[in-house]
């Protein structure tokens, strides 16, 4: 077994009302538990990508063992897309972006109220399962949805540092098919100085990557961030 469930970072019940225990449970110990499972028999087929990190078996799926590639974009997406999305939650406390944050998040989209309005609107219209993304890209953020299990380091097309699960498992025995209702109690329970972290870290990897595909001058660079 070479990948592993994390635990939740707080209680099942923690995120009540907005997000009831029942589903937490059912998705940290089931939903996503069952991706780290999949990824891992997957990967009993290829010893040699045992060892290889999570985000680097995502950002090379096209160099990766045809048998084992679908397998490896859905549950380790899964797997990689939960692990965040515990993160970027927290007990509801009406907090807000500050600081430099806050200037990220106006810079690129006016105001925090735009921000939100814009993300919601896309996780309205994405049609079936999926994600809707908060991501760093060339200097500033844009919003991303993605089908299934992808995210936005499967293409190169920008580190993902909030994220919103969409698939009705996430929502369906509060909310049921209201998934605007599951949105608007969302934005109580975002964490945001952990996205603000992300963001802090993704210009770091960003500014990494940069400098060496600068030094080594290897367009494929890229693939091994
Ligand atoms: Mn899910």
């Amino acid at each position: 077994m070479t990948h592993a469930l994390p635990p939740l970072p707080y209680p099942y019940d923690a995120l009540e009302p907005y997000i009831d225990a029942k589903t937490m449970e059912i998705h940290h110990d089931k939903h996503h538990a069952g991706y780290v499972n999949k990824l891992n028999t997957a990967l009993e087929k290829h010893a040699e990508l045992q060892d290889k990190p999570l985000r680097e078996l995502l950002t090379n799926l096209a160099t990766l063992p045809e048998d084992i590639r679908v397998a490896v974009r859905n549950n380790g997406g899964g797997h990689f897309n939960h692990s965040l999305f515990w993160r970027v939650m927290k007990k509801g406390d009406r907090s807000e972006p500050k600081g430099e944050f806050a200037m990220a998040i106006n810079s690129s989209f006016g105001s925090l109220e735009s921000f939100k309005s814009g993300f919601s609107k896309t996780a309205l219209e994405l049609f079936g399962s999926g994600w809707v993304w908060l991501c760093y890209r060339d200097g500033g953020l844009m919003i991303q949805p993605a089908a299934n299990q992808d995210n936005p380091v499967m293409n190169v097309g920008g580190e993902p540092i909030l994220g919103l699960d969409v698939w009705e498992h996430a929502y369906y025995l509060r909310y049921q098919n209201r998934r605007s209702d599951y949105l608007e109690a969302w934005w109580n329970i975002v964490n945001w100085d952990q996205v603000a972290a992300n963001l802090t870290e993704a210009r770091k990897l960003a500014a990494c990557i940069s400098a060496s595909l600068e030094a080594a001058a290897i367009p494929w660079a890229i693939r091994t961030r």
